[in-house]
């Protein structure tokens, strides 16, 4: 198994290609661009929604379906975001043997047809705030595609608020923002820097756009979530007032929010090692594997005894028995080391003599002998255990690469060694900014709370503009990203 998988530190895109379709997540597709998402891949992206769709419904949002084909002539209405959008765009022209009197959009993004739709269902504040989510699919024409990471289309979120003020949807915008960073920590075992976007690479039709930026092993960043303050720009784009308290007339405030796929590929490349896929326990399908060793004399005896195991952890824990007598112990074991299922659970008949069980952690190899007895007990404390120490690895990871740039020719040098994110003053000037870009590949990833737009400029003062030597009103952080 374990032979097929090429080493990160040999081709560190090889390695994470040879995961993807050796544990079976995920398989090219015949048009180029797409992929399947196969059984196993699937899993983890059900255990993502069920993860975030519960704190989308603790924050007050419910969710709706809205349609795949936009009018064309909607994307056209808000200037930035057809401007943005309009490269990717798949467009329908034919259907039922004619040609259409209007091509149909196939969804980028959703805010242009929902908005046609807000138009109809607000008219006064008491309509408000409106707090819709929608789980679908959305396509990109994307040149350079990587399976989860960057696909044509993908499955994702998209969350579409409504407001009476402008503080309600900057505050909506944050709130979700953090929804998606405790996601990223406590379910992915991820840590995320959270902040704003610049002006450059910000979400197309948005005021200001937040977002969640994570480390991967290669010191490369990847965005994994948005949040953005759309402002009144598509209210105005579709011409959505409301009457407010006072009895005037204003246009709706709104936000919008995503996360997709995408995950799955932050996931993976955040924990997995030489051996395959590393899960954190909270979002892996099944928790604990369950392999009998036996020979023909004692398999009764040994089956019986681990479908008894698998019986009393069934109720707390997500849990399989393997008692499959076609492949051996020694298959299964690099077979689930690949799945990466965060806990193994090993009986021979001298373990069941004794009343023990052997628990091999997948993110250690640490192995331990536990009464059977205790085994709820003791499996619950590890499991949590293998959460917490794989955000602290990842946790450590970041910090051993996140460095600090006084001057311009050591944020170039610092993003080649040690990698990873590099804090620098930057002026704000999008010039600078697209300088740093042309020359080192690297792009501003976040201007983090407490320093950011629309905030305290409190972390950039008193420091100066790497690139042009002004007085810095941020401090950016550098990464070269997926
Ligand atoms: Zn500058």
């Amino acid at each position: 198994m374990a032979e097929k998988i090429t080493p990160r530190a040999k081709d560190y895109s090889q390695w994470y290609i040879d995961i993807v379709i050796n544990a079976k997540l995920a398989d090219y597709a015949p048009v180029k661009g797409c992929m399947v998402i196969r059984p196993r891949g699937y899993a983890l992206w059900e255990r993502i929604q069920q993860g975030l769709d519960g704190m989308f419904k603790e924050t007050g949002h419910v969710n709706a379906y809205f349609p795949l084909l936009i009018p064309e002539s909607f994307i056209k209405k808000e200037a930035e975001h057809v401007e943005g959008f309009s490269p990717e765009l798949a467009v329908v022209t034919h259907a039922g043997g004619e040609k259409l009197e209007e091509p149909l959009v196939i969804r980028p993004t959703s805010e242009t047809i929902i908005w046609s739709m807000y138009k109809k269902w607000i008219q006064s504040y008491r309509d408000l705030p409106l707090l819709i989510n929608q789980w679908c699919n959305v396509l990109r024409w994307e040149k350079r595609t990587r399976l989860f990471l960057r696909t044509t289309e993908f499955l994702w979120q998209e969350g579409h608020t409504a407001h009476a003020t402008a503080a309600e949807a900057e505050e909506e915008t944050l709130r979700m923002l953090d929804v998606y960073r405790r996601f990223a920590e406590e379910h992915m075992a991820v840590p995320v820097l959270a902040g704003v976007k610049s002006e450059s690479e910000k979400f197309a039709g948005a005021v200001r756009t937040y977002c969640i930026e994570a480390l991967m092993q290669d010191g490369k960043s990847l965005q994994a979530g948005t949040s953005h303050n759309l402002g009144q720009n598509f209210a105005k784009a579709f011409d959505v007032t409301f009457q407010t308290k006072d009895k005037t007339l204003d246009h709706v405030w709104a936000t919008s929010w995503g996360a997709s796929t995408r995950l799955i590929g932050a996931v993976i490349m955040a924990h997995s090692d030489d051996k395959g896929l590393v899960l954190p326990p909270r979002l892996a399908p099944t928790e604990v594997v369950i392999v009998p060793i036996f020979k023909n004399e004692t398999k009764e005896a040994v089956t019986a005894f681990a479908r008894n195991l698998r019986d009393t952890l069934a109720p707390g824990f997500r849990v399989l028995l393997d008692d499959d007598d076609q492949n051996t112990p020694g298959w299964k074991f690099s077979e689930y080391e690949l799945q990466g299922i965060p806990v193994r659970v090993e009986i021979g008949p001298r373990d069941m003599e004794k009343g023990q069980l052997v628990a091999v952690r997948r993110d250690t190899g640490e192995k331990t002998f536990l009464p059977v007895a205790e085994a709820p007990a003791k499996l619950r404390a590890m499991l949590d255990d293998i959460q917490a120490s794989l955000f602290q690895k990842a946790l450590k990871f970041r910090k051993d690469h996140t460095s600090r740039a006084a001057t311009y020719a050591e944020l170039a040098k610092l993003l080649d060694d040690p990698g990873g994110f590099v804090e620098a003053g930057w002026c704000g000037d999008a010039a600078c900014e697209a300088k740093v870009k042309e020359e080192t590949k690297a792009t501003i990833r976040v201007l983090p709370l407490g320093s950011g737009e629309g905030r305290s400029a409190q972390g950039g003062q008193g420091s100066t503009c790497i690139i042009c030597g002004k007085n810095a009103g941020h401090i950016a952080v550098f990464g070269r990203a997926y």
